[in-house]
């Protein structure tokens, strides 16, 4: 399974669109790995997880994409940096005239009836295929198998994180995530994963919110998983979904995190799993 991160960063960017703290401002001198848009990964070419607003950047950026034949999109959640809905009018004949085929979107019920309803009000209408999410069942998506689990991230929504399965290997995508409720941690126990990919919204900050980790907690999700027997040894473990007000640089992120044996995603990153 290939997986190119197309963004890590957390909901207002590196550098944030208003701000320029210091690492804001390092970000802007230093360019290249500091710079993060928002959190997106893209799996063998055809499989996106999460839509934020600058999308089309990405299409512009990155020569290799061809979202004229993606196939298919799975939402994590509806806070705007993972779910710029309204983007999805550009699919229809008026916006796409080449375009073949649906869209496939994934989404747990609760977000396809927001889908739904930003939809409706499309000048026209946008060919999509939509399809609930259950938590801790399988879904087939593409050449991938999909089974979501309960992240903690927001108090007044089923969000959601996936265990992505392509020729006997799993990857963990966990943005954004919360520290696991029990049921999701038991769940985990009963797996194996190759690889993982772990959102770090609080980064070295005091920050009393529940709904993102710090670096110590990543630490933590680590060394559970291992210790369960989860995780296989050396496995790849990624963070991701960084932001500026987790008070550290790409490079000081990697100083930390790197005897640890954690690494740091970047925007651009291609890794095989
Ligand atoms: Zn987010
Ligand atoms: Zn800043
Ligand atoms: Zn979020």
């Amino acid at each position: 399974m290939r997986v190119f991160f197309l963004g890590t960063g957390a909901a207002e960017g590196i550098p944030a669109l208003f701000c320029d703290c210091s690492i804001c401002t390092f970000a802007k001198q230093s360019g290249g790995k500091e710079r993060r848009t928002r959190s997106t990964i893209l799996i063998d070419g055809n499989i996106k997880i999460d839509l934020p607003p600058e999308t089309l950047a990405h299409v512009h950026h990155y020569p290799q994409l061809d979202f004229a034949n993606l196939q298919h999109l799975l939402f994590t959640h509806s806070h705007d940096d993972h779910f710029a809905v309204r983007e999805l009018q550009y699919l229809s004949p008026n916006f796409a005239p080449s375009r073949k085929s649906p869209l496939h979107v994934y989404a747990t019920n609760q977000l396809i009836y927001k889908i739904v309803s930003e939809t409706e009000g499309f000048f026209e209408r946008a060919p999509l295929m939509l399809q609930s999410l259950m938590p801790f069942f399988e879904h087939e998506v593409g050449t991938v198998s999909v089974i979501p689990i309960i992240a903690n991230h927001k108090r007044d929504e089923l969000c959601l994180n996936f265990l992505i399965s392509s020729e006997g290997k799993t990857l963990l995508y966990a943005c954004d995530t919360g520290w696991y409720d029990p049921q999701t941690w038991e769940y985990l126990s009963t797996r194996t994963l190759d690889a993982v990919i772990l959102e770090c919204g609080k980064g070295v900050s005091h920050s009393s919110y529940e709904g993102h980790l710090s670096v110590d907690e990543a630490i933590r999700v680590r060394d559970r998983l291992l210790d369960e027997g989860t995780l296989r040894p050396n496995a790849p473990f990624y963070l991701t979904h960084i932001a500026h007000t987790g008070l550290l640089s790409h490079e000081e992120m990697e100083k930390l995190v790197i005897p640890c044996g954690l690494k740091v995603a970047y925007d651009g990153l291609e890794i095989q799993i």
